[in-house]
């Protein structure tokens, strides 16, 4: 029986993980499921799963969770480091779900034992990748990648020559505001920011991919995982979200990889991984669709491409504070305190004042120091000063 975990399990990732692991639960033995503040939620999980631990990150939140678990064998614990002791307990398969740079530790700890990380959690690669890929070497581990255009890419790779690869282009759907005037998007309102046009997610997730944010990260996540370089990696818009990413080889083919807009199929790729098993995702029906439509980003309307550029050129340690100061931006926002615009500015504002960011993070430490003084500096530009 394979023993896994789920990180963020209350979250659009982890849900559909459960929702998964749900159809076979005769087959898992569940070790941990972590959540925030969504504790009923956690705890219906839990029992359903019949989990030995359950974990909330708020301290606050931990009597709710003692409660809603009494009587049961389930395990309880609340807090930052409780969620990083979670994943120092042995499964065989994880899913690092969280979201934010608060998904970093516990994917780096549960690497350590040597089994499968289905990453979904973006920002570990980009605040850390040569860090979180040299430990999965060290421990044997396998990191998979969860998010739609990175499975993609891989599935597109399976069984070929990296030698001859030319491009990897990552679709996007260009978010809610893709057709909007620059002046129109200076005044987006939060609803209107998370009003995904084709994919249902996080709020975080959403926002990022209205500014093309979530893009930028995944620009950088494509060249920390495959170890592509930049030059290589291209972004094409495709409103339909249905081509998730293609790989262009040196004989001039082109692989394409295609799919529902539904994260299960990545996820239940990576479960089934070597192998593949079914999903129950839609078929689609490409004749009904009848045609597909690319066209090249605005960079000059959605900035943090061309900033995510320059992070993929210069590495080190400038995707952690690139990826903080765009969380602190994402909060002000998210406030109501900050212009939709104001985010990349402020990313660029805090990469510019930052220094020594161009050495390699030697350890964790290194990274989180950046990611603190990052979140800083993003804070007190944001507050104006
Ligand atoms: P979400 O907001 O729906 O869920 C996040 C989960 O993380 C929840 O369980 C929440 O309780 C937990 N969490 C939040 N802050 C935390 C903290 N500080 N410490 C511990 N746990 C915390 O987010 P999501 O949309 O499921 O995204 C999760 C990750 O997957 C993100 O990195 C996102 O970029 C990535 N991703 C998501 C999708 C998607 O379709 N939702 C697709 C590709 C990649
Ligand atoms: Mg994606």
């Amino acid at each position: 029986m394979r023993s896994i975990s789920i990180f963020g399990a209350t979250g659009s990732i982890g849900e559909s993980t459960f929702d998964l692991v749900m159809r076979a639960p005769e087959t898992y033995r569940t070790v941990a499921l972590t959540g925030g503040r969504n504790i009923a939620r956690l705890a219906e999980m839990a029992i359903a799963l019949r989990a030995e631990l359950a974990v909330t990150a708020y301290d606050d939140c931990l009597p709710a969770l003692r409660e809603a678990l009494a009587g049961t064998k389930i395990e309880v614990a609340g807090g930052e480091a409780a969620i990083a002791e979670a994943a120092d307990r042995p499964a065989d398969w994880v899913m690092s779900g969280i979201v934010g740079a608060a998904g970093l530790v516990p994917g780096m700890r549960a690497l350590r034992h040597g089994g499968t990380l289905a990453l979904a959690n973006k920002e570990s690669l980009v605040t850390a990748g040569p860090l979180l890929m040299e430990t999965a070497r060290a421990h044997g581990a396998t990191i998979l990648p969860v998010d739609s255009e990175h499975s993609a890419v891989f599935q597109a790779l399976t069984g070929e020559d990296a030698a001859c690869v030319e491009r990897v282009i990552i679709t996007a759907s260009g978010g809610p505001f893709r057709n909007w005037s620059a002046e129109r998007i200076a005044n987006a309102t939060l609803a209107e920011a998370v009003a995904h046009p084709s994919w249902s997610m996080g709020q975080r997730i959403s926002i990022d991919s209205a500014s093309m944010f979530n893009k930028a990260l995944e620009l950088i996540e494509t060249r920390e995982y495959f170890g592509i370089s930049p030059d290589k990696i291209e972004v094409l818009v495709h409103p339909q979200s249905i081509v998730h990413a293609l790989v262009g080889f040196c004989d001039g083919g082109i692989m394409a990889h295609l799919g529902p807009a539904d994260m299960r199929h990545a996820i239940g790729f990576a479960l089934h991984w070597p192998g593949r098993g079914d999903v129950p995702v839609e078929r689609l029906n490409l004749a009904q669709i009848g045609k597909l439509e690319f066209q090249d980003p605005d960079i000059a309307k959605f900035p943090a491409l061309r900033i995510a550029r320059d992070v993929m050129e210069a590495r080190g340690l400038h995707g952690a504070a690139f990826n903080a100061a765009k969380e602190i931006a994402l909060d002000h926002f998210i406030a109501g305190s900050l212009a939709f615009p104001r985010m990349a500015a402020i990313v660029e504002e805090t990469l510019s004042r930052m220094n020594g960011l161009g050495r390699t993070a030697a350890n964790l430490d290194d990274v989180l120091e950046v990611d603190a003084s990052a979140r800083r500096v993003a804070t007190s530009i944001a507050g104006g000063r």
